[in-house]
């Protein structure tokens, strides 16, 4: 059976980005691979955060997954802390790579100057080996996550062949799965950026997932949109309006052709009365699951200590594997 794996940094609150990026398509197959998802909190550590609010958004991120459907009988949750074996490996990925590739990939060139000023910019750097770990260690064949990552799975697989023709077949090449729809959703005041967990908690253009229900239907309300008054598709002309479609369309699972039909006649108003209705009812069910699950934190933290567990026998077999390779073990 092939392995797939995803994670989500605990650098915020979730997002409803986050869940259409990467999380739902894996819910959607969890039990036709060996599945593994993470809180990926080394690379949350990339930028600084309260550790308190870390502990607080890791426990959330469990409570969220269980939530969002990850079913325990075929999927293993855990922090990515907890398996040292990722650091290890990134460590040797690093020596795969050159200083100047790393210094060329967009997200390290998009935060530099801000994490810069402060000398904090390695871990930016090494962010793609370390990720390239996390994916290569258990031999994942799928990653489903947004389209911002697609440079990194791209880099992973770069660092897993390069690897695997200098000491012979390793490592399985993983490919991204990357949403056909809502590969990338935008802010909804800005539709020229993308959704980001890390933006503030009053931010209008950002849906998290745990948001009081008016807050999100007025979020969406005050949506930006453009003075055409015609609800269509068309990311270059019409990013507001096509980022909202999109977002209706992941969640009642029709095609954009489809939403695109039935909102047709629609005033921007009706349409974005429904469109909050719809993000607001599928949120809600979320929310409800979700507070089953976060009043219990003794029970979210015995799921991490045993998905840590689990994890790390595969991580831990495959590290003694590529120890022998390279000559680091007898
Ligand atoms: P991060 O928020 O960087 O921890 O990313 C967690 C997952 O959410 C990754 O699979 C990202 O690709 C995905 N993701 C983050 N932001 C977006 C977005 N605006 N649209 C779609 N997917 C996203």
């Amino acid at each position: 059976m092939k392995t797939m794996i995803t994670g989500v940094r605990p650098t915020g609150s979730i997002t409803l980005a986050n869940y259409i990026g990467g999380i739902k398509k894996f819910i959607e197959q969890q039990d036709k691979y060996k599945s593994l998802i993470f809180i990926a909190d080394i690379h949350g550590l990339t930028t600084y955060i309260n550790p308190n609010e870390i502990r607080n958004n890791i426990l959330d991120i469990t409570a969220l997954y269980l939530a969002c459907g990850i079913d325990l009988s075929h999927t293993i949750i855990f922090q990515q802390s907890d398996v040292l074996e990722h650091c290890n490996l990134g460590f040797l990925m690093a020596f795969q790579c050159g200083v100047g590739e790393l210094s060329r990939m967009t997200q390290y060139k998009s935060k530099k100057a801000e994490l810069s000023k402060n000398n904090k910019d390695m871990g930016l750097f090494i962010y793609p080996t370390l990720m390239a770990a996390d994916i290569l260690l258990y031999d994942a064949s799928v990653v489903p996550v947004g389209a911002d990552q697609r440079q990194h799975i791209e880099k992973t697989r770069d660092l897993g062949e390069r690897f695997n023709k200098v000491y012979g077949k390793t490592f399985e090449l993983p490919e991204y799965q990357i949403p056909k729809i809502g590969a990338k959703i935008m802010n909804l005041q800005n539709p020229s950026i993308k959704m980001s967990k890390s933006a503030s908690k009053d931010d209008k253009g950002t849906i998290f997932i745990l948001d009081d229900i008016e807050i999100t239907k007025k979020k969406i309300m005050s949506a930006c949109t453009d003075s055409e008054g015609k609800v269509y598709f068309d990311e270059e002309n019409k990013p507001g309006i096509s980022n909202l479609l999109s977002i209706v369309a992941v969640i009642d699972n029709l095609n954009i052709e489809d939403v695109s039909k039935k909102y047709k006649e629609y005033t921007y108003k009706d349409f974005k009365i429904e469109v909050a209705t719809k993000v607001t009812e599928f949120i809600l069910k979320i929310q409800n699951e979700f507070y089953k699950y976060r009043n219990n934190e003794e029970y979210l933290k015995k799921i991490l200590k045993e998905g840590a567990a689990k994890a790390r026998i595969l991580a831990n077999k495959k590290m003694e594997e590529v120890k022998k390779i390279v000559g680091l073990k007898f």
